[in-house]
């Protein structure tokens, strides 16, 4: 070890770091602690993390009822293989993810991340039709959807500007427009044209709000009649509520505000509270059913090492118990609040276009020239994390999905440096 050069010296020796150019990025900054919404950084700085660290920590780092709950089971029961075994971990939180999940959801599949839980919910949209003896070998997705980096996932995201390498080894996709009200007849239409030509098997989309597009949100009822009519052309309804899942759109899951309910739903991200990778993806008893068979070959031959990991499990299960209680129901409407008079308050502003919020996910595009600047985006950044606050802005979109337990004097902090970017841009 080199003791005597600093973290980010050591981290550029071996670390590779992920969606980053590295001969164009600038150095890492070392995190040392964090606690509740606050990042600290090695040399004492501190910054709210108003992104959730990617939507993940939403009860706040490092909280200890989780961090109790996880270290119990830690001294208990570490690891253990979910293949022939199972555990009270892995089956409490299936019953309590029950209670909070979209109706019709009744089986669970244990996976890593969110990329293993779309390709999952992808893997059994196709297979279900295979195990029918239906030809259908064709995915739908939005035009701009994101739904991982993995083979399946990277082939159903419209944003694949950085994807050249593989794109010759894609799975078969067609795309929609997201329906925004006005378009919701065009994209009907263009719809029922694409099933009329194509064998399709399943429909994967992150329901009202695309985040890596920029938190784009769309019109649940132009939504509720796209399903609508993949369900009468069983087309599997795939919703990944990785990003939009566990109380950020101000409900349980997304796919609440929407009456046509999923037929499979992919979880991950805040599904584990911030704390442990896990990803989940459920089906209906009719999914689970189409693999339900004397035959082997029918059943999902998918598995991951880490499956159902228990500690995970646990994090999860503290998760959910938080998020149904009375305190945490009333931290997230006491942000929808906030947001919604901040939002009153700026959205007349010059610089300030399509602002838009649900839940506890708040978004505007900033509209400034962005010729004069070199790279907007990264001095936007820059901006707030010299004012203290962590927020990733994707190109001129500016979003705070911060934690739900994030104080008024906290979120008010987030809006203040916000609100300086209007005299600076
Ligand atoms: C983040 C994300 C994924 C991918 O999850 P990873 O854990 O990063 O693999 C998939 N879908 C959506 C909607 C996401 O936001």
């Amino acid at each position: 070890m080199q003791e005597n050069l600093n973290l980010v010296e050591r981290d550029k020796k071996h670390l590779w770091h992920p969606l980053t150019q590295h001969k164009i990025a600038s150095d890492a900054l070392a995190i040392a602690k964090a606690k509740g919404v606050w990042l600290f950084d090695e040399n004492g700085n501190e910054y709210i993390d108003g992104i959730s660290s990617w939507y993940t920590c939403v009860y706040g780092h490092c909280n200890t009822f989780i961090i109790a709950r996880v270290t119990a089971q830690m001294k208990n029961l570490d690891q253990v293989v979910f293949s022939g075994f199972t555990h009270k971990p892995a089956v409490e939180l299936s019953e309590a993810l029950i209670t909070i999940l979209p109706e019709g959801q009744q089986k669970m599949f244990f996976n890593d991340n969110g990329s293993t839980a779309t390709e999952i919910g992808i893997k059994m949209a196709l297979q279900y039709h295979h195990n029918l003896g239906n030809d259908r070998k064709v995915m739908l997705a939005f035009e701009e959807g994101f739904h991982g980096d993995t083979f399946g996932a990277m082939s159903v995201s419209g944003l694949s500007v950085y994807n050249g390498a593989f794109q010759d080894h894609f799975i078969a996709v067609k795309r929609i427009a997201v329906p925004k009200g006005e378009n919701n007849k065009e994209v009907l239409e263009q719809l029922k044209q694409l099933i009329k030509e194509n064998n399709i098997a399943g429909f994967i989309y992150e329901p009202l709000v695309q985040g890596a597009a920029a938190m784009k949100m769309h019109d649940a009822e132009g939504l509720n009649e796209i399903l609508k009519l993949c369900k009468e052309n069983d087309i599997v309804c795939v919703a990944d509520e990785v990003m939009t899942g566990f109380g950020k759109t101000g409900r349980y899951f997304a796919s609440d505000y929407i009456e046509t309910k999923p037929d499979i739903v992919c979880m991950s991200k805040a599904l584990t509270a911030g704390l442990l990778p896990m990803g989940l993806t459920s089906c209906t008893q009719k999914i689970y059913d189409a693999f339900y068979s004397e035959d082997i070959a029918k059943g999902l031959f998918h598995g991951h090492t880490y499956s159902a990991n228990p500690l995970a499990c646990a994090a999860a299960l503290a998760g959910v118990e938080l998020l149904r209680s009375k305190e945490m129901q009333s931290n997230i409407k006491r942000i929808e609040k906030l947001h919604k008079a901040f939002s009153d308050k700026i959205k007349d502003h010059p610089k300030v276009t399509n602002i838009r919020h649900l839940g506890i996910i708040f978004a505007f595009d900033l509209n400034v020239k962005m010729e004069r600047y070199g790279n907007l985006r990264n001095q936007l950044f820059q901006y707030f994390m010299e004012n203290g606050v962590y927020l990733r802005p994707l190109g001129n979109t500016i979003y705070i999905t911060a934690p739900f337990i994030t104080s008024e004097k906290e979120m008010q902090k987030i809006y203040e440096v916000i609100e300086g970017v209007f005299d600076r841009f």
